[in-house]
């Protein structure tokens, strides 16, 4: 727990599992809030459920990132709910096909880009009029540290590149109407995505690990932290940053 986030409303995407249902639950224990949202209504649900049984606040919300309406209607209910909206970590992502490029389709391109860029830039849009509407607030976009360095492959590295790019251009941009914009960076992070990669390639685990200065990778309750961080006034100076959280892989 890194700050008090009483009456402050926080909206999740991606909350169904891995980083985005511990950041939920981070926020949550702070006494925030929450708008789950996520395209996938069990794990939304069961996120609200893991949240209410610890007391915390939350709603579910049915979302797919690519579709304005959906995200237009995910703002909307956090206002309307919640009376404002404080914090948003716009995190959906999928890892699309790990397949050499030249057999890469068109189809993979466009879906992943669609998730992972698309999507934040649209949660933005949606996001900072509410935002700059009350007293301000804070974003907290999740890249990778695909988003600072080759890793993956180059649609999911080019996806995350232009998380960064997107966090750092509203940052400058909206600083002066109270709303600070960073990203979070993490390396490997044991969640369903890694685990279905895993599930893939079984030897996958020892590259994910071998160049890893902590020998392991990260539980997602550990970038969930550095996210509560990010989004609370404890770190009122840090804006336009893309942080990353990877044991010092890059170092
Ligand atoms: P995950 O697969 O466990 O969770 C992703 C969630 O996003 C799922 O609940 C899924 O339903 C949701 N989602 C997917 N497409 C969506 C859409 N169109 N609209 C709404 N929700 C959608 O993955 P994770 O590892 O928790 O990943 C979360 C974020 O962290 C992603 O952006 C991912 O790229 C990033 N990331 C993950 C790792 C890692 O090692 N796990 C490392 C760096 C960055």
């Amino acid at each position: 727990m890194v700050a008090q986030l009483n009456k402050h409303t926080a909206v999740v995407t991606g909350a169904g599992s891995g980083i985005g249902r511990a950041t939920a639950q981070e926020l949550a224990a702070d006494g925030a809030n929450v708008v789950v949202a996520d395209v996938d209504a069990e794990g939304g649900r069961e996120t609200v459920r893991q949240i209410e049984s610890a007391d915390g606040d939350a709603i579910y919300v049915e979302v797919d990132v690519t579709k304005e309406a959906d995200v237009e209607a995910m703002v909307e209910t956090a206002v309307d709910t919640y009376g404002s909206l404080d914090i948003a970590h716009n995190n959906a992502g999928i890892e699309g096909t790990n397949a050499p490029l030249s057999e890469q389709s068109i189809e993979d391109w466009h879906q992943v880009l669609e998730v992972n860029l698309t999507g934040v830039w649209l949660c933005m849009k949606h996001e900072l009029p509410a935002l700059t509407n009350g007293d301000g607030g804070t974003i907290v976009n999740t890249a990778s540290i695909a988003g600072l360095a080759a890793d993956g492959s180059e649609p999911y590295t080019a996806s995350k590149h232009g998380v960064v790019g997107l966090t750092k251009a509203a940052a400058v941009r909206h600083a002066e109407d109270g709303v600070r914009v960073n990203a979070v960076c993490p390396g490997v992070v044991r969640t369903p995505m890694v685990e279905r990669t895993i599930e893939e390639h079984p030897d996958a685990v020892d590259a994910m690990t071998e160049d890893q200065p902590l020998g392991r990778m990260a539980e997602p309750e550990e970038i969930a932290k550095t996210v509560a961080w990010l989004a609370s006034d404890e770190s009122s100076f840090v804006n336009g940053h893309a942080l990353p959280v990877e044991g010092g892989k890059l170092a």
